[in-house]
Parts: C-alpha cells; sequence; structure tokens
C-alpha cells in the first residue's frame, strides 16, 4: 500500500536541491459543554448518536444558534496567537455531500474568519526560536465519524457496511492555519513538530480543549511542497492528513520531502493531493485529489447572526491570556533557582504547575516541591494515578506545609495528615483537630516525659551530663515515641540537655 523507499531521495540530496515549503492546518475541539449550534452535550465516548438532535443531524426547519463559549475560545485562541479580531463576520456553508455530515453542508468560516494575521515563536530543539506566521485561525462545526467494517484495513476499500455516529457532528472546531513556512531547510520537519508542539502548550495553558491528538481533538494536517532552491514560485503542494503524533508530524515531514524530491529529481511532477500518513512505516499513500475552494460552493449562513464581538469584551479576554507556558517554565527556572535537569525531571512528572498552585496558595517554593516530587509522587505511584489525579488540591498542600511552618505538627505527623486528606477526611487544620494530631508544646507535659526517659536510662543521662551531648538522642527519641510523635523534637532536645545540666 505504502510508496516503496527505493523512491525517497537522500534527505541531504532533498536540503542540497530544494527549499521546502510547509503550511500546517491544525484542527482543535473545544472543550465547550455544548455543541456549537445547539445544545447536545459534547463528552467523548458516549453511546453513538445519543448526542444527537434535530440541528445537528439536520432536520429540516431546524435553526442552529451560536454558542457564546464557543466564540470565546476562538478569540482566546487568536489573541494567544497575536491575531486581529474580526470586529464583523459571518459564517459561511461550505457545502458538500458525505455521510459523515448529516446535513449535506458544514457551517465553517470563510472569508470571514474571527482571527486573522499572527505569529508564533516557537522554541527549537537547540533553545533558538523560529517565527511561524499565522494566516488565520476560523470556527467550524466537527463531522460524525465513519466506521468501515468488514475490510482488513478499516478503510472504505474492502469494507461490507458502514457505521455512523453523529454525536461528534457540531462539536465546535478552531481551525489555525498557517501562511507558508519558509526558510526551514534542513530543520523543517523539526519546526513542523515544534509548531504543534508548542501550539498544542499555548492551548492547553487556555484551557480550551482536551489537545489528545490520541482522541482526535488536536488534528494535524501537513501541507510540503519543495522548490529549487533559488526558484520564484513555490512548487506544488501535498497535504498529508491526521498525523496523529507530534513525533509523526516530523516523520511525516520528512518523508514527503524525500518522496517528493525523488519525484521531482526524476523530471515528475507533484500531483496536488491529500496522502494518507501510515503509523506503522512513517510513510504516506496517496488519498484523493484535492478539491479546490469553488467545489464547496460557499455562500454565507443565512441561518446566523453575523459574530460581531465588541471590542470591550475583546479586551477583557485579552486580559485572560496567560503567559506562554515555555517562557513561565523558563521564569520559574530563574527564580527558583532550578538546574536545567532538575526542572526536567518537575515537568515530565507533571509537577511543575501543582508546585506553582502550591505557592500561590502560600506556600515556600521549597516545601511545595519538596512535598509534589517526594512523598506525594510516591503516594500517586501507589495508587497507580498521574499526580494531579491525588485527591489533594495545591491549597491542601500548602495548608500542611503551613501547619509544620507554625510548628502545629512536625513532618513526621504532616505526612499522617497529608494520608487523612488523601482518605477524604476532610481539611488540614481541621484532621489536625479532630484527630488529636496537634504538636504535644507544652514543656510541663514534655519535661515530666524527658524525666521518665533519663530515669529510665541512668547510663545515658550519666554521659549526658558528663559533657557527650551527642547522647541525648537515645532519650529525644524515648520522648517522641512516648508522646506519638507529636512532640516538637528540637524543644525535647532543648528540655533533655537543660534538665542533664
Ligand atoms: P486547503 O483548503 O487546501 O486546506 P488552506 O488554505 O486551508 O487550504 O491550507 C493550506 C495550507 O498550506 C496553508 O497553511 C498554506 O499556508 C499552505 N500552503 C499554501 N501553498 C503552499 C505550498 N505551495 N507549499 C506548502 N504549503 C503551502
Ligand atoms: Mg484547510
Ligand atoms: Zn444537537
Amino acid at each position: 500500500m505504502s510508496t516503496p523507499t527505493l523512491d525517497l531521495m537522500d534527505y541531504s540530496d532533498v536540503i542540497a536541491r530544494f527549499e521546502p515549503v510547509l503550511g500546517l492546518e491544525v484542527h482543535v475541539e473545544l472543550n465547550t459543554a455544548t455543541k456549537m449550534f445547539c445544545g447536545c452535550p459534547t463528552e467523548f465516548g458516549a453511546e453513538p448518536n445519543t448526542q444527537v438532535c434535530p440541528v445537528c443531524l439536520g432536520l429540516p426547519g431546524a435553526l442552529p444558534v451560536v454558542n457564546e463559549k464557543g466564540v470565546e475560545s476562538a478569540i482566546r485562541i487568536g489573541l494567544a496567537l497575536n491575531c486581529s479580531i474580526t470586529p464583523w463576520g459571518r459564517f459561511a456553508r461550505k457545502n458538500y455531500f458525505y455521510p459523515d455530515q448529516p446535513k449535506n453542508y458544514q457551517i465553517s468560516q470563510y472569508d470571514e474568519p474571527i482571527a486573522t494575521e499572527g505569529h508564533l515563536d516557537v522554541l527549537l530543539d537547540d533553545g533558538s526560536t523560529f517565527r511561524v506566521e499565522i494566516e488565520r485561525a476560523h470556527m467550524e462545526e466537527d463531522t460524525g465519524k465513519s466506521t468501515h467494517v468488514g475490510g482488513a484495513t478499516g478503510r472504505i476499500h474492502g469494507a461490507s457496511h458502514s457505521l455512523l455516529d453523529y454525536n461528534r457532528a457540531g462539536v465546535p472546531l478552531v481551525e489555525i492555519v498557517t501562511k507558508p513556512i519558509t526558510g526551514a531547510g534542513d530543520r523543517a520537519p523539526e519546526v513542523a513538530r515544534a509548531y504543534v508542539t508548542a501550539l498544542r502548550e499555548v492551548l492547553e495553558s487556555l484551557n480550551v480543549s482536551d489537545v489528545k491528538m490520541e482522541q482526535g481533538s488536536l488534528r494535524c494536517d501537513a501541507n510540503v511542497s519543495l522548490m529549487e532552491i533559488g526558484a520564484k514560485e513555490f512548487g506544488t503542494r501535498t497535504e498529508t492528513k491526521n498525523v496523529n503524533s507530534l513525533k509523526s508530524i516530523e516523520i511525516a515531514v520528512r518523508y514527503e520531502m524525500r518522496r517528493q524530491g525523488a519525484v521531482l529529481a526524476d523530471g515528475g511532477t507533484i500531483v496536488q493531493e491529500t496522502r494518507h500518513f501510515h503509523e506503522t512505516d512513517g510513510s504516506t499513500s496517496s488519498g484523493r485529489i484535492k478539491e479546490t475552494s469553488e467545489d464547496y460552493r460557499y455562500f454565507p449562513e443565512p441561518d446566523l447572526e453575523p459574530v460581531a464581538p465588541d471590542a470591550d469584551w475583546v479586551e477583557q479576554l485579552r486580559g485572560t491570556i496567560p503567559e506562554y507556558p515555555w517562557l513561565r517554565r523558563a521564569r520559574i527556572q530563574t527564580d527558583w533557582d532550578l538546574s536545567d535537569e532538575v526542572m526536567r525531571d518537575l515537568v515530565n512528572a507533571g509537577a511543575l504547575d501543582l508546585i506553582i498552585a502550591t505557592v500561590d496558595a502560600g506556600a515556600p517554593a521549597n516545601e511545595a516541591r519538596s512535598w509534589w516530587v517526594a512523598y506525594l509522587t510516591e503516594k500517586a505511584k501507589e495508587r497507580e494515578v498521574a499526580l494531579e489525579d491525588l485527591p489533594i488540591t495545591p491549597a491542601q498542600v500548602a495548608a500542611v506545609i503551613n501547619l509544620v511552618e507554625a510548628k502545629t505538627v512536625n513532618n513526621k505527623v504532616a505526612k499522617q495528615v497529608v494520608d487523612f486528606v488523601l482518605a477524604g477526611e476532610g481539611e488540614p487544620a481541621q484532621i489536625v483537630e479532630s484527630k488529636g494530631l496537634g504538636m504535644v508544646s507544652d514543656d510541663s507535659a514534655l519535661q515530666s516525659e524527658v524525666e521518665k526517659a533519663l530515669a529510665a536510662n541512668p547510663d545515658i543521662a550519666e554521659k549526658i551530663r558528663s559533657g557527650k551531648v551527642q547522647a541525648a538522642g537515645k532519650i529525644v527519641g524515648d520522648v517522641m515515641k512516648a508522646t506519638r510523635g507529636q512532640a516538637d523534637a528540637a524543644r525535647v532536645r532543648e528540655l533533655v540537655l537543660a534538665a542533664c545540666s
């Protein structure tokens, strides 16, 4: 099925002769509670055709209504990508016949997209930055999902029948389209991966989508063409569809560069077509001949009001755009004075956001870090859940840390408090109170325990009296045991030394 590797040019030969041009189209499914033009729920994984209504099934007479939250997310995406937000724009009908689209048209935006003319500065592996220009971001609705049954490949070819699930039909999508990316040279595959990686992080930080490539809430189509170095006009592009992981984007772009290089060097021409990516061997194969926009007979959607976000609202949304995640990481690393290695471990452990939230809730950075990477990581492993899925909030962790700082509990008891929080027993302060876990700091109570311990260990008491202060450890340990670990060990030590002086 896939093109034999014989037809690939050596990558270095491609680079020596051609300049690659890329265009990346990313579809992101928004995480709104309801669909873009009706009130149906959007939850992933429900029984087929249980989340549908006359609007998203395209029944005659049903009228769509715009989801305001969907527009808000689209504007925030546009702002985060440094785009201008269009003050007035209409939806458009994109007409085509396919069973996964029950209306026989998709509501999209065509020449009046919500966001235009932006850019994203993308961090490459060597720490340098590459600017990707954004052409537009527009709103549209997702299609249903077809499953082709009976064939070997899951494709329609060879299938005995197809199943259609319209739960996804009408789920809000934002499509983000780059301008042609030139000047990346041999780094084109890396730039493609780095761009989608950065975009995914931005979308995640905006909290507008699940951004799960494996579930299809983030999908990337990669356009690739080659032109002879020094040529004035772009070559013909192919569009590789739905490449489902970040690594695959890099592989797909590289493959297309090598395939097209071989075709062109052989005097052939590139057909403008969509191509399928094959995860198994990293190749692409011919899909369908690309439609042109005329084929879609776009026209303004007559059933919907134009989208006209007022300037105040846009400005207010601008205020909600967070710092880019990679800039925030760099700032935190400097602020907390962390090595690259420690930083990488925190990020990989999924601990960074939790630590930041714990610090924001009033805990010192070092303490916040050590709780999340040590004790809580251990607990997450025991329960086989992600750190962020532990049933304890950063605010609760900060409360525990503050109980230690205030000497209400010591570190050992603090772990018990955390265990109780994890067991769903309530808030830290209340747990300390109800379980009687507060530190025994009443000197007279401690004093009598110290005297008891000294009397039970006369030889050790004698050593301490003769100046061997390190022997005090055993007495302190006994007192801690007698108080079920709830005494302030430093204070106990002071009392032991005072009693022996
Ligand atoms: P389509 O309707 O074919 O999906 P779009 O305009 O949505 O077209 O997306 C095409 C993408 O390809 C854009 O990112 C665009 O910048 C890019 N592009 C356009 N021409 C070329 C070319 N010759 N080579 C590579 N990419 C291109
Ligand atoms: Mg497109
Ligand atoms: Zn519906």
